[in-house]
């Protein structure tokens, strides 16, 4: 993925002024804001890249480091936890303290409070991780798993409010509902304002007077929930998917959490999995590879029929076009390989000795490697070319 470049996500030139650079990120931020663009996707990446092109065009020393090096330079060395995935909504709505702070005819926009770091806060239910085991069969054509989990749901009783009835939902009397509080300190360099989390509601903006008797006012219960999961064709043992809001309830109607879905494969107990191929080792008795035969073989499709040519040697690859696991999210589908291997039998009876004794010295048993016959290096090289 290619980042945009900066200056061209807050639409300024490259020699613009501190002061136009906030200028141009205060607009964006507004219009992108997830407030005014609920559940809007797109609206919150922009509003992402702003956050981000304003975090490193705001700081001189950055804004220099990413003249000289591109976004590289920008991401190198600041630690700050913006590399690779960008920044967080709360290191945003962070930053927001400086431009919107104090007294700005922005605050309405923000819910009151000089940005997020003090607006009213809903909390968030943890991810929940459950392991899937999957049979090659199932890895091969996807399948769809119901599963139960056990997990915090939330409460019936009083549908995740966590109080009792309507009339025990208060406004917070310390915050007012804002979920913030303001402190004026006088500084020497004047008067300071600063918005912190209310302590009395966690920054929820209400209280509630009288618990819920069966959540004790959490809003969520311990329960259980069948969720089904569809799991593509392809995937592969350790492999994560995650499905987004499956996860734990928040207390009082907070956001669930996602729920992280781990793949195991079970082993098969004839075929073997090599990346997109599947694997089969067939022994066939000399007598059958002399001779040649059609055989019964096991494919993840079921039982096939092969045939093997008289004289085919002990080594020997076979490949199913197309018989094997196809790669996730690609049309592309593996082969199966059946490997053939000669076999001798450890036993034998009187009369059978009889008869391979009578063969031991006749003309067409002796072996006759290096004539006609390729060695096993340059088959498999054929193979992988
Ligand atoms: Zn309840
Ligand atoms: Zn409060």
């Amino acid at each position: 993925m290619s980042k945009r470049d900066y200056y061209d996500v807050l639409g300024v030139s490259k020699s613009a002024s501190a002061d136009e650079i906030k200028k141009a990120y205060r607009k964006l931020a507004i219009k992108y804001h997830p407030d005014k663009n609920p559940d809007d996707k797109a609206a919150e990446e922009k509003f992402k890249e702003a956050a981000e092109a304003y975090e490193v065009l705001s700081n001189p020393e950055k804004r220099q480091r990413y003249d000289q090096f591109g976004h590289a330079g920008a991401q190198g060395g600041f630690g700050g936890g913006y590399g690779g995935g960008g920044m967080n909504m709360e290191d945003i709505f962070s930053q927001f303290g400086d431009i919107f702070g104090g007294g700005s005819p922005f605050d309405s926009f923000f819910g009151g409070g000089g940005g997020r770091s003090g607006g009213r806060r809903t909390q968030r239910g943890s991810n929940l991780r459950i392991k899937v085991k999957l049979t090659l069969e199932e890895i091969a054509h996807g399948v769809e798993k119901k599963i139960k989990v056990n997990k915090q749901v939330v409460c019936d009783t009083c549908h995740g409010s966590g109080a009792k009835d309507k009339n025990s939902v208060q406004t917070c009397k310390t915050c007012g509902g804002t979920g913030s509080v303001r402190r004026v300190t006088n500084t020497i360099l004047g008067q300071m304002q600063t918005t912190s989390t209310c302590p009395t509601c966690n920054g929820e903006g209400t209280t509630i007077t009288s618990k819920c008797t069966s959540c004790h006012g959490d809003g969520i219960v311990r329960g259980e929930e069948t969720i089904s999961i569809n799991i593509p064709a392809g995937v592969s043992e350790g492999m994560q998917l995650s499905m987004s809001g499956k996860g734990n309830a928040a207390p009082r109607g907070g956001i669930p959490g996602d729920l992280i879905i781990l793949i195991e494969e079970i082993p098969h107990e004839t075929l073997k999995r090599e990346g997109s191929n599947v694997i089969y080792d067939l022994h066939v008795s000399f007598v059958d590879a002399t001779l040649g035969t059609s055989i019964e073989i096991p494919t993840i499709d079921g039982k096939a029929r092969i045939k093997l040519e008289p004289g085919t040697q002990g080594g020997k690859i076979l490949r199913l076009k197309g018989k094997g696991i196809p790669e996730v999210n690609s049309y592309h589908k593996g082969d199966q390989l059946v490997q053939v291997n000669v076999w001798t039998p450890k036993t034998i009876n009187n009369e059978e000795r009889e008869l391979l004794e009578k063969l031991r010295n006749s003309q067409n048993f002796k072996p006759n490697p290096g004539k006609n016959e390729k060695s096993f290096f340059e088959r498999m090289k054929e193979y992988f070319e």
